[in-house]
C-alpha cells in the first residue's frame, strides 16, 4: 500500500487505527453494519427462539444489538485527522507534529516518557515503534494489516 495510505491509518505512536472499532474507515465499523442490516427484525424472533429452541441467550438480544448499533457508526477520523477519541490524554500526536516526524521510532528521543499513555500502552508503543524501525513501516504494515488489533 502506498505510504500515505499506510500513514492514514498507523498513528504516530504505531496504533493501528484502521482496526480500531472508532474508526470511520474499519473493519469493526463495516462488518458490524452489515451484521446488523443482516439481522434486520430479529428483535421478534429472538423472543421468540427463547421457547421455541429453549435457549436463553436470546434474552441477551437487546443488549447485543445496542452494542452492535454502537459498533456500526463508528465516528473517528483516524489519528492523522482528529484528536484520539480513546486516548484522551495523548500527547503523541502534537508531538510528533511538532517534531515533524511520521512515527516515535524517527524521533531522536525515542522511547520517552512524554506520550502522556499508561504503563500498557506505552509498553506496546514502544514495542510497535521498536518494530518498525526494525523492518520499516511498509514491511510493518504487511505484518499486522489483517489481525486484530486487540
Ligand atoms: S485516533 Fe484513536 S479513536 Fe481514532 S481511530 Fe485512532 S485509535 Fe481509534
Ligand atoms: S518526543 Fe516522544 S512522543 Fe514526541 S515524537 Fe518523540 S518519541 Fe514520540
Amino acid at each position: 500500500m502506498d505510504y500515505e495510505l499506510i500513514k492514514k491509518r498507523l498513528a504516530p505512536c504505531g496504533l493501528h487505527c484502521g482496526k480500531c472499532f472508532a474508526f470511520k474507515d474499519g473493519d469493526i465499523g463495516k462488518f458490524s453494519f452489515k451484521l446488523r442490516e443482516s439481522l434486520g427484525d430479529f428483535d421478534v424472533y429472538a423472543k421468540r427462539f427463547v421457547d421455541l429452541i429453549d435457549e436463553p441467550v436470546f434474552l441477551k438480544y437487546p443488549e447485543f444489538k445496542e452494542m452492535l448499533d454502537y459498533m456500526s457508526l463508528p465516528q473517528c477520523g483516524g489519528c492523522r485527522e482528529e484528536k484520539c477519541k480513546l486516548f484522551k490524554g495523548c500527547k503523541v500526536r502534537e508531538c510528533s507534529e511538532r517534531l515533524n516526524v511520521d512515527y516515535c521510532f524517527e524521533c531522536i528521543d525515542f522511547p520517552c516518557n512524554n506520550t502522556g499513555f499508561d504503563e500498557h500502552l506505552q509498553k506496546r508503543s514502544v514495542e510497535i515503534n521498536t518494530r518498525m524501525k526494525e523492518i520499516g513501516v511498509d514491511n510493518y504494515y504487511d505484518e499486522i494489516k489483517d489481525k486484530s488489533r486487540y
